[in-house]
């Protein structure tokens, strides 16, 4: 089939491909892009659907497909195809785009399954990165994204295509991966430079903020320095300044760690008549005796920094 669109420039052609993909709830990557010679062809580009075997050979890896008969199976030789052209002569004319479809598909293209094949809209990519942001894990961002999309729909048949859809419910293994991602790129490898950067401004912030007061020494292989995180939060610099027993009893719970870094959390805590109290926090890279001192240390000077009531420290 033949038809005119009223497009008149590149950057139109290509809204226009992608609004109509979003419509048909199709997905038909460009397979063939051509050289523009002269000037009387402005744009021309050929695109096939996803389960044809046009696009398997356009990304050119495992060409062959190994399990014909699994619904898992992408590449199922759909011929539907569309070709778009825009000539410099039809410019003046209000339909000058040109576009060639051939759209018969060898699939349903609403099932669930099709669906399950669409590549992840960039909206939708864009949400997940502004909850990465805010702190959230790959898993809990999944979880908020997908309660939206329950709120969303309208009705039961709108909600079953939304989460069949591709395009607008991401699976895990994207998001894990986009995760990965966007961590590499905002912190840095795992215990790498800057990834303490990003600490240090995180610190400096909390500081700031006046919800309490927390200092920090880089982990430094080289120089043989343990990483250690030392927090006093407002409710902890209270208790040393009201609490009298605050002064006369400590004791520590050093409780086992539960992120991948393996970094040791070690609470301090008071007793009294109400139970009991924290005093402080630490987080140490490793429990050598040279690092808890050193942690504890900076602990008391970060104490001195913040009580005027010094009689109160242990
Ligand atoms: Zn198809």
């Amino acid at each position: 089939m033949d038809a005119f669109v009223n497009v008149d420039s590149k950057e139109a052609a290509s809204e226009w491909i992608a609004k109509f993909q979003c419509h048909s709830k199709t997905t038909m990557p460009q397979t063939r892009g051509y050289d523009i010679k002269g000037n009387r062809v402005l744009f021309r580009e050929k695109r096939h659907c996803l389960h044809s075997h046009e696009v398997k050979k356009k990304q050119g890896k495992n060409v062959i497909t190994k399990h014909l008969q699994s619904l898992r199976a992408r590449d199922i030789g759909c011929n539907a195809s569309i070709h778009l052209r825009l000539i410099r002569n039809r410019l003046s004319l209000t339909h000058p785009l040109e576009v060639n479809i051939s759209y018969t598909h060898n699939h349903i293209i609403n099932s669930a399954e099709s669906l399950s094949f669409r590549n992840v809209n960039e909206k939708v990519r864009e949400e997940l990165l502004s909850l990465f942001k805010d702190g959230h894990s790959p898993s809990s961002a999944l979880y908020v994204y997908q309660d939206n999309l329950h709120l969303k729909a309208n009705d039961e048949q709108e909600l079953i295509e939304f989460l069949a859809d591709r395009s607008v419910n991401p699976d895990y293994n994207y998001t894990a991966n986009l995760f990965r991602e966007y961590r590499k790129a905002v912190l840095g490898n795992r215990n790498g430079g800057l990834m303490f950067e990003r600490l240090a401004e995180v610190v400096k912030d909390y500081n700031d903020s006046g919800q309490g007061k927390a200092v920090f020494q880089a982990y430094n292989a080289l120089e043989g320095k343990a990483f250690i995180l030392c927090i006093v939060t407002s409710l902890m610099s209270r208790i040393h300044e009201k609490v009298p027993q605050a002064g006369e009893l400590c004791y520590v719970d050093a409780s086992a760690s539960f992120e991948p870094l393996n970094t040791s959390i070690t609470l301090l805590y008071t007793s009294c008549a109400v139970g009991a109290l924290p005093l402080g926090l630490l987080v140490t890279s490793d429990e050598l005796e040279i690092t808890l001192e050193k942690a504890v240390f900076n602990l008391l000077l970060l104490l001195l920094n913040i009580l005027t009531f010094t009689k109160n420290i242990n």
